[in-house]
């Protein structure tokens, strides 16, 4: 049996949401506890310049969000370096496991557990996952220097990370089903302008192409979505970024959840199902999925814990 440690706000997850979360909490004098999860400073870790964070015209993700936890511990947040792997939400104190061993008590919890990529499903798909087939170019990218890649979805991830493959590849083809893409204006240009990125419309990947002798990619078949016709592509590399999926393995079967997976929250505050669990950022959020509507939610449901906590007092 591990340490038992009693908090009045155990906030679950590091990225925007949580640290923000950890820093309203810490002033309102609730001293809170952030565990990280097994992304420490969440989806913005794996890429590159972030645009759109007030403030910087540019930063890097990884630095952006070390300054999010250098502001949260500042603020008095004991930030840990731990997973939860059972939340009990049906009696107060809440009871959260670690992964550690450590039992965490809290009168209120924030979730902010974000999203995980999403993948194809395809059987040669998940065969060659670390084996030249990536959901993460800031991760994976380096392997690719000189090499073909091909970047699977037409969404601000899929954009961003087949324009960062340029600094590595010899040819990057992005391979969308449909031939308009879902990503800002500004990062279109950017994209149909590069000489490296050929775009391949209507099309979609049908297998991921590989030898078992060395474990590698050397191709992917892709299959025109109107005429079914498949053209094989020469690649090293596949990154798949089809968008991203709420991780609610915690809770998905204790709080109420919309279609699609995304936590629940009454209209205009971060209160789920469940009275004193409140939950921020992409994870009960579908539509805006961004660091700043993230970072938002995060300090709404500080202060919703706050109220809630004064309440029960
Ligand atoms: P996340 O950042 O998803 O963090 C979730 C956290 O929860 C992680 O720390 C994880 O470890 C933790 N966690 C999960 N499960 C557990 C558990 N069981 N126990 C403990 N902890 C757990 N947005 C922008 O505004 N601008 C951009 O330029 C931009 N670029 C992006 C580029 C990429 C490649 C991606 C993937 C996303 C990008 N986004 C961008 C979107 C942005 O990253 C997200 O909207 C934002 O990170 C969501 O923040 P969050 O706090 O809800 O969760
Ligand atoms: P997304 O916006 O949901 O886009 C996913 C893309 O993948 C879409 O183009 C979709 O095609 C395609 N797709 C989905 N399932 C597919 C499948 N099974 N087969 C083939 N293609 C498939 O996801 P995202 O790009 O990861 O972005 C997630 C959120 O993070 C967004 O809110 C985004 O704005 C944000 N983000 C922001 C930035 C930034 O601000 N710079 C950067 C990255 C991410 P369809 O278009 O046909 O549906």
């Amino acid at each position: 049996m591990g340490e038992s440690r009693h908090t009045k706000v155990l906030i679950i997850g590091s990225g925007p949401a949580g640290y923000t979360a950890g820093v309203y909490a810490s002033r309102a004098m609730l001293e809170p506890i952030l565990v990280q999860g097994i992304e420490p400073g969440g989806q913005l870790t794996t890429t590159t310049e972030v645009e759109n964070w007030p403030g910087h015209s540019e930063i890097q993700g990884p630095d952006l969000m070390i300054n999010m936890e250098t502001h949260a511990k500042a603020m008095g947040c004991e930030v840990i370096g731990d997973i939860i792997t059972e939340l009990d939400t049906s009696k107060r104190p809440f009871v959260a496991k670690g992964d550690s061993g450590t039992e965490y008590t809290a009168d209120a919890v924030i979730l902010a557990t974000g999203a995980r990529a999403k993948w194809l499903g395809l059987e040669s798909e998940e065969a060659f996952k670390g084996f030249g087939v990536s959901a993460c170019a800031t991760c994976d990218g380096f392997f690719y220097r000189g090499e073909e890649i091909v970047v699977i979805g037409g969404g601000n991830t899929a954009v961003e990370e087949a324009l960062f493959l340029t600094n590595f590849a010899s040819k990057v083809t992005l391979i969308h089903r449909r031939d308009e893409l879902r990503s800002e204006k500004i990062l279109e240009a950017r994209l149909l302008k590069n000489p490296k990125i050929e775009p391949l419309w209507f099309h979609e990947l049908e297998e991921v192409v590989g030898e078992n002798n060395p474990k590698g990619v050397t191709a992917v078949r892709a299959k025109n979505v109107k005429t079914g016709e498949i053209t094989e592509i020469p690649c090293k590399g596949v990154f798949v970024a089809i968008g991203h999926a709420p991780a609610t393995e915690l809770v998905k079967d204790t709080l109420e959840l919309h279609h699609g997976g995304y936590v629940k929250v009454k209209p205009g505050t971060t209160e789920t199902s469940v009275p004193g669990i409140f939950a921020a950022g992409d994870l009960t959020d579908h539509k805006y999925r961004q660091a700043v509507t993230s970072a938002g939610m995060g300090c709404m449901a500080a202060l919703d814990a706050e109220r809630f906590i004064a309440e029960q007092e």
